[in-house]
């Protein structure tokens, strides 16, 4: 018997992936748990039924949530990620030799256990010395934590649930006012074909706050449209003066210097968004 997972990408369009073996299936105080091998994407994590991560695809949306901003920031010595209990951001982080302290803030202790059992390529940097991590709320960590990181990567679940506040104009305030003088951040903001509101609300909030406001993108099978936006607010520096000739060529399958670079082209449709 053939068995299928399949997650409601919106109301009227749905992705079905067919299943090898349920690894694992837990509920947590946040959301229930979901760990399958797929014949498509190898192993993969669902929380709530949504898909988070999977071994074929993540390197794309793990590399590109922290490269291009670590690569933006001249000396990021401490870097705050909040969500992405799965591990893959932090392995690309630690990549970063510059980095002294990375503080993973993670609300479900469930997610990081399977993630230790389960993806071992994608939690592996969890055992990289730099890294703290702490079960708690990213929403209040930031608010508790004022001019102390040099970059925010915000590697959130949908805007349901917990994750809800993580799209917030205050809490990008706590975010500008938790960062140094030329700090940065980027988020995971959905994707242009069909969340287009949430994309235009968190434009707006950025823009207000951060001095500059860039949008890029990547694309990722499994997400929504299989194209996924992030949104990066910057006190100082910005993504697209940088030296491409000085960008460092790194141990990446997605990111390169050219990617930086281009991933900050977007198409009509989407600067459409950007004109409100
Ligand atoms: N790559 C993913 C995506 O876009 O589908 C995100 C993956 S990561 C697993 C998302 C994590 O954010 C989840 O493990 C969830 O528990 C965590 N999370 C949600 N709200 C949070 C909050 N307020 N503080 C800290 N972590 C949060």
């Amino acid at each position: 018997m053939e068995v299928w997972f399949t997650e409601d990408q919106t109301k009227n369009l749905r992705i079905s992936i067919r299943v090898k073996e349920v690894l694992f299936s837990g509920e947590s105080l946040f959301q229930k748990v979901l760990v399958m091998d797929t014949f498509e994407f190898g192993r993969l994590l669902a929380l709530d039924n949504v898909i988070q991560t999977n071994i074929k695809d993540e390197f794309v949306y793990h590399e590109m949530i922290t490269h291009v901003g670590l690569n933006t920031h001249p000396n990021p010595k401490k870097v705050l990620i909040i969500g992405g209990g799965d591990g893959g951001a932090v392995r690309e982080i630690v990549k970063h030799k510059g980095v002294e302290q990375v503080v993973h803030v993670e609300i479900d202790q469930m997610v990081i256990d399977v993630a230790k059992k389960y993806f071992p390529e994608l939690s592996i940097g969890f055992k990289d010395p730099r890294v703290e991590i702490l079960v708690a709320d990213g929403i209040k960590h930031v608010k508790d934590h004022k001019n102390t990181y040099d970059m925010i990567i915000v590697d959130s679940t949908d805007p349901i649930g917990p994750a809800v506040g993580l799209f917030s104009k205050e809490f990008y305030r706590d975010v500008f006012e938790s960062l140094t003088e030329d700090g940065l951040f980027v988020a995971q903001t959905e994707t242009p074909f069909f969340f287009e509101n949430v994309i235009k609300e968190v434009i707006a909030s950025v823009s207000e706050i951060f001095p500059i406001m860039r949008l890029f993108q990547a694309v990722v099978p499994t997400y929504p449209g299989g194209y996924w936006a992030f949104t990066m607010g910057s006190k100082k520096h910005d993504p697209l003066s940088v030296d491409m000739d000085k960008l460092p060529v790194m141990d990446t399958k997605w990111y390169s210097p050219e990617i930086h670079k281009s991933a900050f082209v977007l198409q009509p449709f989407v600067q459409a968004l950007l004109k409100g």
